[in-house]
């Protein structure tokens, strides 16, 4: 099968971080299955990952980890032949460490990242853990439904790792994709949403969306908020967002790489019992939970699709942020 592969010896011309190649189609261990792939999201991470921004885990691998694919191998009880399923960037855990056993997958000691530790989707065919494919909900449209998958659910995450309750005042900083499903949620909550962002572009994406009050960079909500979640890889970013929060509130920093935090003012800025929280992967039922709420509340994300052999040109889009919607590779 043809594969976009990345690799981490090579030192390829700044931007061609993947090269399309010939390799064999995945054998499957036990207990995984086989996606005969439609679908794969393109995530800020994958750009991490291929910028070595993320250590390379693997000499080679294949990137991806919002996958939509068929059932063709390995099928089990619960996901026959032909079922449409998702795999997101929590490919498996131990199952066995303290934190699987608190309930806390999402922290494993060994997880196995998709896309990262093993291959993921930029490819024609994916072998991933039966346990962590996730049937989709019928009614969710497969492409539409592949930048659910990591940006979604980790958005959907975050506003609970910020113990959003309904009708809040809530912020958020940066409106990429996560974001720009994350108002969606809060919407259906009946919170009132503040939008900080830099980028013409996301601030008339949040304005169209229904954001009550949106700001470029430099400006500051015009009330104090309950939560705010940070998307930007950005310190400043969360020191913004503390600065715009009430005694009591939290904010959750949606980004799995930071350049770096600045020193901040404690007395004013954390002082009052406010919290800053991290938001690390996901749970499978964070899965679950939020494509049925995908699907009750008929999402539908604006894509812009790219053929496989366009892989460098789908990062590239998710690096310089240019487009309309998410980026996705169509297999
Ligand atoms: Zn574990
Ligand atoms: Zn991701």
């Amino acid at each position: 099968m043809r594969a976009a592969v990345f690799d981490s010896t090579a030192n390829p011309a700044s931007g061609a971080w993947l090269s399309v190649e010939e390799i064999p189609r995945p054998q499957l261990a036990p207990n995984q299955l086989l996606l005969k792939v439609i679908a794969c999201g393109v995530c800020r991470t994958d750009l991490h990952i291929v910028e070595r921004d993320l250590k390379p885990i693997q000499p080679r691998i294949i990137p991806g980890h919002q996958i939509v694919g068929e059932v063709v191998e390995g099928a089990t009880v619960g996901l026959p032949l032909g079922t449409l399923a998702g795999v997101s960037w929590i490919g498996g855990v131990d199952g066995v460490c303290w934190f699987c056993r608190h309930g806390m997958e999402n922290l494993c000691d060994q997880p196995v990242f998709t896309g990262y530790s093993v291959n993921g989707g930029y490819a024609p065919f994916a072998a991933v853990r039966a346990d962590f494919a996730i049937p989709l909900p019928a009614g969710l449209d497969p492409i539409a439904a592949a930048p659910l998958l990591c940006a979604g659910v980790i958005g959907f995450r975050s506003l609970r790792v910020a113990g959003v309750e309904r009708g809040e005042r809530v912020g958020l900083y940066g409106f990429g994709s996560s974001a720009s499903l994350a108002i969606r949620v809060l919407h259906s909550w009946d919170c009132e949403v503040y939008v900080v962002t830099r980028g013409e572009s996301h601030r008339k994406a949040a304005t169209s969306l229904g954001a009550r009050w949106v700001g470029d960079e430099n400006s500051k909500p015009p009330v104090a908020l309950d939560r705010a979640i940070t998307f930007a890889p950005s310190g400043k970013v969360v020191v913004d967002a503390l600065s715009a929060l009430r005694k009591g509130g939290v904010v959750a920093i949606n980004a799995i790489h930071l350049d770096q935090m600045p020193a901040f003012d404690y007395d004013r800025l954390l002082w009052g019992e406010r919290q800053l929280r991290s938001v690390a992967n996901m749970t499978r039922q964070d899965a679950r939970d939020f494509l049925a709420l995908a699907r009750d509340l008929n999402f539908r994300p604006a894509v812009q699709t790219f053929p496989l052999d366009q892989a460098n040109r789908a990062l590239h889009a998710v690096k310089h942020e240019t487009g309309e919607g998410s980026a996705v590779i169509v297999i």
